[in-house]
């Protein structure tokens, strides 16, 4: 099938939202199917770190107007990204012209962005084709080939093509490919937020407020600081425009869309924690906290300081988990993009890019189909072959990064740590080496 057809996106989150918009701008006729209203999943309370390949995809799919919202309500790109030990001893510091952190085209650089943000500017343009509040239970397929799919409030909608954006839960997935799964890592870990106030901004190291941290303790456990700074941004003045608070903001800090942070993850296996694996799910923010607290009792006072200080209501438990790569299957119009099929532990921060990356690989290929290009079924096959082998790719390198963040390998570690010191030693090396930090 070329020419006209219909497509119906379930899901608008990161990959779903950016999807609709580049169809929308090229004419193809889209409909995005989104199950909630308002944005209060505790995950949208976090920043993200959108990389080159995620700017890339954001700059080419939205209307100019988007692009340059989107840009004007990041936080600060962030300075030197550090390794430390657990006494905040320099392991290695990697300048940004080390990396592409130097680059100075929008398009092409690193960006801190609140995720509560990036989604109203993804929604921006789109409210005739975005339905809220419609949660998708199945679809059916009828003879003509088309798509219907059922929601929860007893209504559906018909379309030629159907993408499942809807995350790493996804409904259409299940149903459309049942042999794929996402297991649990059994590795858990604690995030929060501590508010860049002015006596906060006093004590707390420079290192720690100006770039993103890898704290490397012997084994077992490691802790990764960002810091989402607004003080160059529109959003520390805006208080309801685009990037502005919206409704969630109701619920508390956590979602408060307008203040500086610093965002700490603290990770470990769950047996390793010192409450127990069981009763570990039990805490709310407040014990979540003090259980940190007590997991870094030993560490520099500085970093035991800026988690005992850190808001009870910002601190959520994440339990890390990953999908299990999956064979290529045959090619239909029904379709999934972004966590709905490769979900993957965030421990490398590309997971959202990885979703921005489909959205605009699918977005090219179905207008091709649309002008004539080629046809359809070979556009979405295309599609899903190049997904899956960076999509698993990507899979595989997050796990990997998880699995080695909590290793109890003591000699592992302290080699990783020594290599990270020659490093120090020799610039060349260390330009060669990580001149594509973060950007997988
Ligand atoms: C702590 C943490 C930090 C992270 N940091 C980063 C980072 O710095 N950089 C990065 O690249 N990635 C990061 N990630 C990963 C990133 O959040 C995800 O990979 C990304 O959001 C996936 O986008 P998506 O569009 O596939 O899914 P989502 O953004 O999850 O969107 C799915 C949408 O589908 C909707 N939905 C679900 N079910 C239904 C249904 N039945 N009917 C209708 N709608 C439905 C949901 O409400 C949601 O809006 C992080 C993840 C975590 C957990």
């Amino acid at each position: 099938m070329g020419g006209q057809f219909r497509v119906g996106i379930i899901g608008g989150g990161t990959g779903g939202l950016c999807l609709a918009q580049a169809l929308r701008k090229a004419g193809v006729s889209v409909a995005v199917y989104e199950r909630s209203g308002v944005r209060s999943d505790r995950l949208q309370g976090y920043r993200v770190h959108i990389n080159p390949k995620g700017a890339a995809a954001l700059h080419e799919c939205l209307p100019s107007d988007q692009w340059r919202a989107f840009v004007d309500t990041c936080g600060s790109p962030g300075g030197a990204f550090g390794f430390v030990d657990e006494q905040f001893k320099d392991l290695l510091v990697i300048e940004d012209d080390v990396t592409s952190g130097a680059e100075r085209d929008p398009a092409r650089s690193h960006h801190s962005v609140s995720r509560i943000t990036l989604h109203q500017v993804l929604s921006a343009g789109l409210a005739d084709v975005l339905h809220l509040d419609k949660e998708f239970e199945r679809y059916e397929r009828a003879e003509d080939g088309t798509v219907t799919c059922h929601f929860a409030d007893g209504t559906t909608a018909t379309a030629d093509v159907l993408v499942g954006a809807d995350g790493a839960n996804s409904r259409v997935r299940r149903q459309y490919l049942p042999e794929a799964r996402r297991i649990d890592t059994g590795i858990r870990a604690i995030a929060g937020k501590l508010p860049l106030t002015d006596e906060v901004q006093r004590w707390l190291p420079r290192r720690m407020q100006d770039g993103p941290n890898n704290v490397l303790p012997p084994s077992g456990c490691g802790m990764f600081m960002a810091p989402h700074d607004l003080s160059d941004s529109l959003l520390s003045a805006a208080a309801n425009s685009v990037g502005g608070n919206d409704e969630s903001a109701r619920l508390g800090l956590h979602f408060d869309n307008t203040t500086s942070y610093l965002m700490w993850a603290y990770a470990a296996n769950q047996d390793a924690f010192s409450c127990g694996a069981t009763q570990l799910s039990t805490l709310d923010g407040s014990g979540l906290r003090d259980l940190a607290g007590r997991q870094v009792a030993g560490w520099h006072p500085d970093l035991r300081r800026m988690v005992a200080e850190t808001p009870g209501e910002t601190v959520t438990l994440l339990p890390i988990r990953t999908s299990v790569p999956v064979n290529q299957w045959d090619t239909t119009n029904v379709t999934v993009l972004g966590d709905a099929i490769h979900s993957m532990t965030p421990f490398r921060g590309i997971g959202a890019n990885t979703a921005l990356r489909d959205a605009q690989l699918l977005a090219r290929n179905l207008i091709d189909a649309a002008e004539g290009g080629r046809e359809l079924l070979a556009a979405i096959r295309d599609y899903e072959t190049q997904m899956i082998d960076y999509g698993f790719a990507a899979v595989r390198l997050s796990l990997r990064t998880a699995e080695q963040t909590v290793s109890n390998n003591r000699l592992g570690r302290s080699m990783f740590k020594f290599a990270l010191r020659v490093f120090t030693l020799v610039p060349p090396l260390k330009r060669k080496v990580f001149a594509d930090l973060g950007n997988d």
